[in-house]
């Protein structure tokens, strides 16, 4: 079966997939309340005779679709969740459609309706007589809450053979790096409030305790191994200067290349809010809030999805308000020095850099962290950038939510083609599946994961959402999935 099966297939869906994008686009939700999307794209799922499991690892917008019988079973990722505070128009200047609300800054409305696509076409093979499965696992809260983690504890991922996902960006080509691990923890310290002029032998400042775990921290700096970062804020400090502040709380991140690593330093870091606790004599209580693990690259599959786009070749977008864009990010050199100066001088000229590149990050390990780093740990992963956005766009940013909404679904439908393209290929060759695998089981394999987060860690609880109340039409018709209330 040709590459072509999945390029028609996402051709014959070119109205339907950017209309939907650019509906979720339209109705942007934060993290765990994304229940607009998923309620649409789970609806098409349902509708295309996709066996849709909603609720998975007890988040309710969380959900596994999967098509097709027997034999190896692929699958993709679909993110949804928008940013808060970055509602923008589709439009070339800086204009929120509704000041401080919500919009899809990091185009996740894309990357849920992208991968959508690719689901789709691959399905459509099946039918065509394409032996084995495609799953599509729609993760929310990408952006906060790292969703994820708890369908992979779940087992969410477990019979996969391979996942190759994507994220929005303004080149295409396939990621190869790593990237940190990370725990995060909220310290809430309790001590005995009173004047402070008057009687401070009476009081115990619970923002002192938190300043001595802030400076334990800063000499910890000094003696951890080079690549871990530790990052504070004060979130709670007290609310007057003449009183004695009873509680005072602090939210504090923990990054290394290695879970091992991670481990190790969360751990002195409890040791150390132990101490604080001592010295100021006040209570201090650490609540893990996160706890990802770093992705582990597959570059067999970052091969794969390098040639699917090779056969792919670049594509076009024709609209002035690219160009538009484009000029309304002004110097963007600085992004561009990633490229090798050829692809630079060709990327600078144009509003879409679209020419398929090797990948950016083979062998590095980025300063960034994502949930995607759980998956990676139970399944081979391959991630590809497709340019959805303007060269040189940063994530969100108001020109990536305009572009989202615009300009970006080209870029969307690529990646539709190149994931879907991968999968098929997937599918057919069992030399290329046993290489992903052994270099997955080279890396460390399966056994190893055990997930981070605490078993009774509720994630609406640790991120302060309600649960919302989520049944899902399993319907693709939007009037029937409620669009035409909201508007
Ligand atoms: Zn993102």
């Amino acid at each position: 079966m040709e590459l072509d099966t999945v390029t028609d297939a996402v051709e014959a869906r070119r109205e339907e997939l950017t209309a939907l994008a650019r509906d979720i686009w339209e109705h942007p939700q934060t993290a765990f309340e994304e229940t607009y999307a998923a309620d649409r794209l789970i609806g098409v799922l349902a509708e295309r005779g996709f066996d849709v499991e909603v609720g998975v690892g007890d988040v309710e917008t969380a959900f596994v679709a999967r098509y097709g019988e027997d034999g190896p079973v692929v699958g993709t990722m679909g993110e949804f969740d928008a940013l808060p505070g970055l509602s923008q128009r589709a439009s070339a200047t800086k204009e929120p459609i509704e000041a401080g609300g919500n919009g899809h800054g990091c185009g996740h409305n894309l990357f849920g309706v992208g991968s959508l696509g690719a689901a789709l076409a691959v399905a459509d093979a099946i039918d065509a007589g394409l032996e084995g499965s495609v799953v599509y696992v729609g993760t929310p809260a990408e952006e906060a809450g790292a969703g994820k983690v708890y369908m992979a504890r779940a087992g969410a991922f477990d019979d996969v053979d391979a996942v190759v996902s994507w994220h929005p960006g303004w080149y295409n080509a396939p990621t190869k790096g790593s990237c940190l691990a990370v725990d995060g923890f909220e310290v809430t310290v309790n001590g005995e409030s009173s004047h402070a002029a008057a009687s401070p032998e009476a009081g115990r400042s619970a923002l002192d305790g938190l300043q001595l775990l802030n400076t334990a921290v800063e000499y910890m700096r000094e003696h951890v191994p080079d690549p871990v970062r530790l990052h504070y804020v004060i979130t709670e400090g007290g609310d007057a200067a003449n009183v004695v502040p009873p509680e005072a709380t602090g939210e504090y991140l923990v990054r290394a290349p290695s879970r091992d690593l991670v481990d190790d330093v969360s751990a002195w870091f409890r040791r150390a809010a132990e101490g604080a606790a001592l010295m100021g004599d006040v209570d201090v209580e650490v609540t893990k809030i996160s706890g990802i693990y770093g992705v582990r690259p597959n570059e067999t599959l970052g091969d794969a999805i390098r040639e699917t786009m090779g056969d792919l070749g670049p594509f076009s977008v024709d609209d002035p308000l690219a160009d538009d864009l484009r000029e309304s990010l002004g110097d963007v050199s600085g992004q561009l020095e990633e490229l090798d100066p050829d692809h630079r001088d060709r990327a600078r000229d144009s509003a879409y850099f679209t020419e398929p590149i090797d990948a950016l990050d083979a062998g590095e390990v980025g300063s960034y962290s994502t949930d995607s780093g759980d998956v990676s740990q139970i399944v081979p992963l391959g991630r590809m950038t497709t340019a959805t956005w303007p060269v040189g766009t940063p994530p969100h940013s108001w020109q990536a939510v305009a572009a989202s909404g615009s300009t970006g679904t080209e870029g969307m439908l690529y990646a539709s083609k190149a994931i879907g393209g991968t999968l098929l290929r997937l599918l057919t060759d069992e030399e290329l599946r046993a290489e992903v695998v052994a270099e997955f089981e080279e890396r460390g394999g399966a056994d190893g994961y055990e997930s981070a987060m605490p078993d009774d860690a509720d994630p609406y609880e640790l991120l302060g959402v309600e649960r919302p109340d989520f049944e899902p039409t399993l319907e693709a018709d939007p009037a029937a999935a409620g669009a035409a209330d909201d508007d």
